[in-house]
């Protein structure tokens, strides 16, 4: 069996068009334009890269995007009072802070003193919670994009086996939050989870986030399972340079599964597309305006 490339990328610009036609319809029908804030402390190169895609995906799809670039040094209470002014900024209906931050500020305090209904990356306790309880939340990017392109897939989820592997609040546990309301039944597994391989073969759905290069191999997979690949990891190429590849060994995993995200193309795309979404949403959360059916949970 050779699986079914699920192309991130595609849907993630399908993901943005929808968007950017609802910003059109709220500046036409309501005068709002939504705008994202977005907070980079220090100069991390990475980050960086982040935050100016971001930025520029922001203003195509007709957003406004705010970009605040503080010193590596900036104090606590700086951060806290720039948190708290874009909180109280009526032009400003997402703010994302860029982690990591600095050893000296405490990420907790800093993510959970954004307003949660701005929290567009669903980081803060109250979006962590109400998500955990079923309501209506903020949902984070990653795990909602990997749900949006496994309902496509799929259709309905419901009664199918799914295994997270990674327990992380960004991904692993949102995620399994998410298929568990879906009506997965969920096995969420870690570095000391027993006999890894055999939890994984129960899998009709495995999304890998661990961030190990490579490290879930084609016989861990059940034949016609959906393998979703988080994992963003950067090797040595055969012959010098760097490439990018996923948490899972992409071409066993893809000559046994039914389907398959590949690294990059697959996942990362929809991050942001998912962040743009949640800013919409968050624009129509204020104002008592309808969501848009799909770009949210
Ligand atoms: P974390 O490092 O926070 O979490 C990794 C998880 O993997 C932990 O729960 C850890 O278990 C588990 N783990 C580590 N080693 C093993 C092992 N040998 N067997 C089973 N489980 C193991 O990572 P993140 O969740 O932040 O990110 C995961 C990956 O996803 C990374 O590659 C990251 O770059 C990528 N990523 C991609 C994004 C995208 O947009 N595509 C966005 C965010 C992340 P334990 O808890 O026991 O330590």
């Amino acid at each position: 069996m050779t699986a079914t490339i699920i192309d991130g990328k595609a849907f993630a610009a399908k993901v943005r068009g929808q968007v950017a036609e609802q910003v059109a319809r709220l500046k036409a029908d309501h005068g709002l334009i939504p705008g994202l804030a977005v907070v980079l402390v220090g100069a991390d190169p990475a980050s960086e890269v982040y935050v100016r895609s971001k930025g520029k995906m922001t203003v195509e799809v007709g957003m406004n995007s705010f970009e605040h670039k503080l010193a590596a040094d900036t104090s606590e209470a700086d951060l806290l009072a720039l948190i708290d002014k874009l909180n109280n900024d009526p032009q400003v209906n997402g703010i994302l802070v860029q982690l990591p931050l600095p050893d000296h500020l405490n990420e907790d305090l800093v993510i959970n003193s954004i307003a949660p209904q701005k929290d567009v990356d669903g980081f803060h306790i109250s979006n962590v919670g109400l998500l955990g309880t079923g309501q209506k939340s903020m949902v984070p990017c990653t795990p909602l994009g990997c749900l949006m392109m496994l309902r496509a897939h799929h259709g309905s989820l419901s009664g199918l086996d799914a295994v997270v592997i990674g327990r992380s609040n960004i991904v692993g546990k949102p995620m399994a939050q998410l298929l568990l309301g879906d009506s997965c039944t969920v096995t969420v597994a870690h570095s000391r989870t027993r006999d890894l391989p055999a939890v994984v073969r129960r899998a009709d759905i495995v999304v890998a986030a661990v961030g190990r290069a490579q490290m879930v191999p084609g016989d861990w997979i059940k034949p016609g399972a959906t393998v979703i690949d988080v994992g963003i990891n950067r090797i040595e190429k055969d012959g010098g340079g760097t490439r990018l590849v996923g948490d899972v060994d992409y071409d066993s995993c893809a000559a046994v599964a039914g389907a398959i995200t590949p690294v990059p193309g697959g996942v990362g795309p929809m991050t942001i597309a998912c962040l743009l979404a949640n800013t919409l949403t968050a624009t129509c959360r204020d104002n008592n305006i309808p969501e848009t059916t799909g770009l949210t949970v």
